[in-house]
């Protein structure tokens, strides 16, 4: 066993704090508002540390009041929002699942775990999101041959709603659900809409790198009651009120901890204020950037106002002289993260036999895309050293 002071040795050292111009520029670090730590002490105190009480249930009225819907339950991550919407959709074998191909894994995962077999489908170039025309093409002959999906995943790219607006009377056509990963689109609207309404559920994440965090955390919304309720009994392992635990079902330990919920309550009501700061840092690197060779920018959708969740850029090698691994390669020695932007699902190894429909402009954005430092308490000066970094990158 290891003494506390050995453990705390163990622990890495803490970094230096700014300012140092050398300091490390992160792609998405948490921006804290100063009353994080007040909120925690105040949740300490009142003794409502677990996944229950009235921080939570408080949580859960602030995030119905910004998004507009009329359920909400806060859980443990984005991933369990998704779960829970997979289970009480009832999605399990035999069913299909369509998603759009760009994405993260979580968007999906969930339904496979549950059985479900996935379906990939392009994303349009004018919006990096789900390509409602393709969508209306495959729903068309899926219906014809029978083979309709249980439910389409609709995901909310670096901050860029997809086209609920289109998407969900396509579905609701076929009696198909829509479900909208929202996990990054938290602030940005669709039709004047908030992320993901329009959707019959919608999963947002406050996982650490997310827009608001709660250093951990999710949430599932829907207009519908019922579906919040179910979901609401399966994240506490479906225990029917009995003082014995009565299940009828198995759920899941999926409870929003009450530390984590006294985070996001003081975190949410500066989500405005974090939308402008990230749409000013990519304004900057528009500006700062848009005149080289080969650089082009993520497009901002007709149908709404994205959040910029994510700074994300196209780097043609030809035009620029070197790729966006390149680049990527670059930035990390100066202590720059950036990361490529998402792998298309269907070029996964775990996905490699699943069917999909297109994949070319998803596979196109892979090859040239580059997520650029996009924290909202990113300064002036270190977003001017990563500019820099790219424009000495481009004359090299
Ligand atoms: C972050 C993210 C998730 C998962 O959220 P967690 O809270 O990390 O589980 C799901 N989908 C997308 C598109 C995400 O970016």
């Amino acid at each position: 066993m290891l003494s506390p002071a050995q453990a705390g040795r163990l622990l890495p050292k803490r970094p230096r704090p700014a300012p140092d111009l050398a300091a490390p520029i992160l792609l998405s670090p948490p921006h804290l508002t100063g009353r994080e730590k007040a909120a925690v002490e105040a949740s300490l105190a009142s003794g409502w540390l677990a996944p229950a009480g009235p921080i939570p249930r408080a949580f859960e009225a602030a995030l119905a009041k910004e998004t507009g819907f009329a359920h909400v339950l806060g859980v443990a991550s984005g991933t369990a929002a998704l779960t829970l919407a997979f289970r009480v959709l009832e999605i399990g074998p035999g069913d299909e699942v369509w998603v759009p191909g760009f994405t993260f894994i979580a968007s999906i995962a969930p339904a496979v775990q549950l059985g479900a077999r996935p379906r990939f489908l392009d994303v349009c170039p004018a919006s990096w999101t789900l390509d409602p025309a393709l969508l209306a093409m495959e729903l068309r002959q899926a219906a014809r041959q029978g083979r309709l999906p249980k439910a389409v995943v609709a995901v909310d790219i670096y901050g860029q709603c997809a086209a609920l607006h289109e998407i969900a009377p396509l579905c609701a056509g076929y009696g198909v659900a829509v479900i909208s990963d929202s996990a990054e689109g938290l602030g940005a609207t669709q039709a004047g809409l908030s992320a993901g309404k329009g959707a019959l559920l919608a999963a947002f994440s406050f996982n650490g790198n997310k827009i608001i965090t709660a250093g951990g955390g999710g949430a599932l919304a829907s207009d519908d009651a019922l579906l919040i309720a179910r979901a609401r009994a399966l994240a506490d392992q479906a225990k029917t009120p009995a003082p014995h635990y009565q299940h009828e079902t198995t759920g899941y330990s999926f409870g929003l901890s009450s530390l984590l919920a006294a985070v996001g309550l003081a975190q949410l009501p500066k989500l405005a204020d974090r939308v402008a700061r990230r749409r000013a840092i990519f304004a900057r690197y528009q500006e700062g950037l848009e005149d080289l060779p080969g650089i082009s920018f993520m497009p901002e959708a007709a149908w709404g106002r994205a959040s910029r969740w994510l700074s994300a850029m196209l780097i043609d090698p030809e035009g620029f002289g070197m790729d966006a691994d390149g680049v990527r390669r670059v930035l990390a020695a100066e202590g720059i993260e950036s990361r490529p932007v998402w792998k298309p699902l269907h070029m996964q190894p775990v996905f490699c036999d699943a069917p999909r429909i297109g994949g070319s402009v998803a596979e196109a954005l892979f090859a040239r895309g580059l997520c650029l430092p996009s924290g909202s308490g990113l300064g002036q000066d270190a977003q001017h050293r990563v500019i820099r970094a790219i424009r000495a990158a481009a004359r090299g």
